[in-house]
């Protein structure tokens, strides 16, 4: 178990790091930053790191998990660091790189902050998350969330394409579009949360999605080190188009650690480039301004840059082009349409909108000098175009999501395919009354791995309200108390075992007629089979059926 602490920004309050929290204990404040033990770190990578696995993980003792078996992984991080020679020839600048986040498992580099943010809610045993997206950070985290069995609910904004909507889905989220911009879509996510008291994902305000990019600056300067023959190297600019701001203060954290710990002797200057059409930050920073301009309506079609109202990560990055150099820029969406066919037809990489807008980025500050000929710079190639495949996942798309829509001022909620509005009626209350329409499941079974797995089977399924108990004893509790639709029940388990929760149940009067579906790994004898005979609607044996075995059996008993 890994010991640190962690400190608040706003009144420096410590204390040691114990799980996951959302804000301040003294006074409130969201920023938290993690402290760690920096010189034992610097020592130890000097002779540990060639060794590891070329993941993020590689760098975990700076990074805020406690406990490695809580690590939720699909091989992120450690992306290829290319030479952009055409395009630097054309430029008449020779140390250009692309840091490729497209190789990233979902092809973004929201795979970072997703495999961190994921294995955190592990860490913190959370089974149900909620978070809002402009798209990339829905389809990374439900990949994570599917790997770890955590449900996730996902928030769009109403001008997420159609191939983002449906890869998410395509990973079991529930989908809820919104019909509205991106900080409304934050905004009903975060309302959702708190009616169903779930977690909810607080994005860049959250130290996790902070730590989560600083592996980005780790890995650069050992690429780049490796590449000068010199271990470490830092570059003298980092360039990324800017939504919400997570990617650029990552980053820098991470060059700062590195410059703490003695392994650089350079901070690399910050770029923050954003569209013509959402570009909050470069406006306010060219008027002086300390605290954000906010945009209410995005205008720009590259939907992923959408945040309007970046909030405390703005004065945070003005402060520090301000300390130490970097530059605020922004280019129109034209602009990177065509740096996005440049990319890919000098230098073999396409990638999406989004990312392309750092690259017109670029283009701009080469061109007025605000990036010397000498100066190695790093550009962040964080989104791939997305491969379109789109006959064949259209109709599930369509069947499994919710569309939220604002109807003056109230959200209102609208379930696919069903498509009539519940008008009158807030999204709490509606809401409420889908909740009476789902029906419940009781999973008694005393195997962590099993009840996950029937877990996922039945969140991917999503109709159902799940219960979980991990004994005989606590199952006829919830039994009693939760008075489910239906319940799974495995026969062995230690004290009170299945048949004994069985006949518990046939006893009470109220308890007899619920369902029960019987899941074991036991080879059952004659007697068993009779004690079981005409009591249960149906027998699996564990390791033997399919998925959609059990949906059909499930279906057939609650239909
Ligand atoms: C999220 C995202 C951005 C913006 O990231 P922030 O650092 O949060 O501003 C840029 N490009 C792509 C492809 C993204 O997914
Ligand atoms: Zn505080």
């Amino acid at each position: 178990m890994k010991k640190f602490f962690y400190q608040c920004a706003h009144c420096s309050f410590k204390a040691e790091y114990t799980k996951l929290i959302g804000a301040c204990p003294k006074c409130g404040g969201e920023w938290l930053d993690p402290l760690y033990n920096l010189e034992e770190t610097a020592a130890l990578w000097q002779t540990a790191l060639p060794e590891r696995d070329h993941t993020i993980w590689r760098y975990w003792e700076l990074l805020p998990l406690r406990n490695q078996q809580n690590i939720v992984s699909l091989g992120e991080g450690w992306t290829p660091l290319l030479q952009i020679e055409n395009m630097g020839a054309m430029l008449g600048n020779r140390h250009i790189f692309v840091k490729d986040e497209r190789q990233g498992p979902t092809a973004s580099f929201k795979d970072r902050q997703a495999s961190l943010a994921i294995s955190a809610m592990k860490e913190a045993d959370i089974k149900e998350a909620v978070v809002a997206s402009t798209g990339n950070v829905a389809i990374s985290y439900s990949a994570y969330c599917a790997r770890s069995g955590i449900k996730l609910w996902a928030f769009l904004d109403s001008d997420v394409p159609h191939e983002k909507m449906r890869e998410v889905t395509l990973y079991g989220t529930e989908v809820i579009k919104v019909s509205s911009n991106y900080d409304t879509t934050k905004q009903i996510a975060a309302k959702f949360a708190d009616y169903r008291n779930l977690f909810l994902d607080k994005g860049i305000k959250s130290l996790i999605a902070r730590e989560a990019m600083k592996t980005l600056a780790f890995e650069v300067a050992e690429q780049l080190g490796r590449i000068r023959s010199t271990r470490w190297a830092a570059p003298d600019w980092y360039i990324q188009a800017v939504s919400g701001g997570m990617g650029p203060i990552g980053v820098w954290r991470g060059f700062k650690d590195l410059y703490d710990m003695k392994l650089i002797d350079k901070i690399p200057k910050i770029a923050i480039i954003q569209t013509e059409g959402c570009a909050p930050m470069v406006n306010s920073f060219h008027k002086g301004l300390d605290v954000v301009e906010v945009v209410h309506n995005p205008t720009s079609v590259i939907n992923v840059l959408a945040t309007g109202n970046p909030g405390p990560a703005y004065p945070f990055l003005r402060q520090l082009v301000l300390s130490s150099g970097g530059a605020f820029s922004k280019v129109d969406d034209q602009e990177s349409f065509r740096a996005m066919r440049v990319m890919a037809q000098l230098e073999g990489i396409s990638m999406e909108p989004a990312a392309a807008v750092a690259c017109a980025g670029l283009v701009k500050l080469v061109q007025d000098q605000v990036i010397k000929p000498h100066e190695t710079v790093v550009v962040n190639a964080s989104g791939h175009t997305f491969p379109i495949e789109k006959q064949i996942l259209e109709s599930e798309i369509v069947k499994r999501h919710t569309r939220v829509q604002n109807i003056d001022g109230e959200a209102v909620a609208i379930m696919e395919p069903d498509v009539t509005p519940i008008r009158q009626e807030g999204l709490i209350n509606a809401l409420k009354r889908l909740d009476e329409k789902v029906q419940s499941v009781a999973i008694i079974e005393d195997e962590p791995d099993a009840r996950l797995l029937l877990r996922r089977i039945l969140q991917y399924e999503r109709k159902y309200k799940i219960y979980e108990a991990a004994d005989g004893a606590s199952g006829m509790a919830l039994i009693q108390s939760k008075k489910p639709d239906l319940v799974l029940l495995d026969l062995m388990m230690p004290e009170v075992d299945g048949f004994t929760v069985l006949d518990t149940m046939k006893a009470n009067e109220q308890l007899r007629d619920i369902p029960v579906i019987v899941i074991t790994a036991k080879d059952l004898t004659s007697q068993d089979h009779q004690r079981l005979s005409g009591r249960i609607e149906s027998l699996l044996q564990k390791g033997e059926f399919m998925e959609d075995q059990l949906v059909e059996s499930i279906s057939d008993v609650l239909k």
